[in-house]
């Protein structure tokens, strides 16, 4: 453990960061518990090559705190948590990796729930469900929820109806022009919300077999990967990587909104106040990027699809909410995502006895869905 550790974990509120390694299966991974305040810690399990212990521990605090913000943000009652495995997906994964990670995760004690992320995916957890409850993204046959991207897509379309609305004062995406970057998973489910509303869609990708499936399902036009960012129109939707508002782009952009699913977006936190200065309206990325988490969080209290979309849509309302923080403020949208968040946090550190109840019926429900799916 890197001496800086506990220093760190104090500055970003850290609650509990645990190592585990079990060399007969060759596993190393480090589980980082950002906050328990509004329930259990929520989060992926990411697998990754990292070139060092050192940077697989920043990447865990980092991604973990992500977590709570997002899971607040939602108005879920769940914490932050994630977890990286230190290896090669290619070379490395097999079961019993994942069922001696189950293990670990299972003595936790349902303090942190795991689910897939980069390079983990619904199969892995299979194996990591084989040795604790305390895992979501599983088969729907064993009452999971499957994949999140559709959800995920969903609340980014609601999220682009609520900015619409903002700063044109109707939500009708007919005729408006949006860019997207990215048609993987994500990005080709928004294409088809935005095509269906009579959006003019334009697609990049540096994938191109992607790029031209969803030209011959939408008929978007493509634009070269280095323009996309920057190109004139309505709404930008990053919904590829993170870092993509930067000190190369943010001056440049030519759009009156940026919203889409990539997290991470702005490099720094000054780009946001860049963004508002331009008069661009900058959508928080954990706020409109949430549909995931929701649908998959809806496991620990018995899967409903159509529970998932109408509480998917909610995304709607929360970026009103961040957007009128931030004028009554005078702050930019994501210091009013932040603002909304910390001042939830705090009341709920006020209100602590209504965790220990919810924790409580959250581990019974998990429990109860191994019971149900047998029957
Ligand atoms: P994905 O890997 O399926 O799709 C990402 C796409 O971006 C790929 O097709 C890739 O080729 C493309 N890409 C990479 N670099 C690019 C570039 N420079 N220019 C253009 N395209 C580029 O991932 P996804 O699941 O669709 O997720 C997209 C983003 O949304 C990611 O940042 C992810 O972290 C975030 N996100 C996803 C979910 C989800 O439910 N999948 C939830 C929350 C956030």
């Amino acid at each position: 453990m890197p001496s800086w550790t506990l220093e760190e974990m104090g500055r970003l509120g850290h609650e509990e960061v645990v190592f585990f390694s079990n060399k007969e299966v060759g596993l190393r991974a480090i589980v980082a518990i950002h906050s328990t305040i509004l329930g259990p810690a929520l989060g992926g399990t990411r697998m990754w090559n990292y070139s060092s212990e050192e940077e697989a521990l920043r990447d865990v605090l980092r991604l973990s705190r992500g977590m709570t913000y997002k899971a607040a943000a939602a108005g879920l009652g769940l914490g932050g948590g994630k977890a990286v495995i230190i290896g090669d997906p290619k070379k490395d994964k097999n079961p019993a990796l994942f069922k001696a990670y189950g293990r670990c995760v299972e003595a936790l004690g349902g303090r942190y729930i795991t689910a897939e992320d980069v390079n983990t995916d619904v199969n892995d957890m299979e194996y990591v469900y084989s040795e604790t409850d305390y895992v979501v993204g599983i088969e729907t046959s064993h009452g999971g929820s499957g994949d999140p991207s559709p959800f995920t897509a969903l609340g980014v379309y609601m999220g682009i109806r609520a900015c619409m609305k903002r700063v044109f004062g109707k939500e009708d995406l007919n005729g408006i022009k949006v860019a997207v970057q990215g048609v993987g998973s994500v990005g080709s489910k928004l294409v088809d919300f935005l095509v269906r509303d009579g959006a003019m869609v334009f697609i990049s990708d540096i994938d191109k077999d992607k790029v031209s499936a969803v030209k011959d399902r939408c008929g978007c036009e493509v634009v070269d990967t280095k323009d996309i960012v920057t190109m004139d129109c309505d709404v930008f939707a990053p919904c590829a990587l993170g870092a993509v508002i930067n000190d190369d782009t943010v001056e440049n952009l030519k759009c009156k909104i940026v919203a889409g699913a990539a997290n991470n977006q702005l490099d720094r936190d000054e780009h946001a106040e860049i963004l508002k200065k331009r008069n661009i309206l900058y959508a928080p990325d954990y706020v409109i990027n949430a549909g995931g988490l929701i649908n998959v969080s809806l496991e620990l209290e018995g899967y409903s699809k159509e529970r998932a979309e109408r509480l998917t849509k909610g995304i709607y309302g929360n970026l009103m909410n961040v957007f009128n923080i931030a004028d009554k403020m005078n702050i930019n949208t994501a210091k009013a995502a932040d603002y909304i968040v910390e001042t939830r946090l705090e009341k709920a550190v006020r209100a602590n006895t209504m965790f220990l109840q919810r924790r409580k019926s959250i581990l019974s429900n998990v429990h109860n869905r191994r019971l149900m799916a047998s029957l």
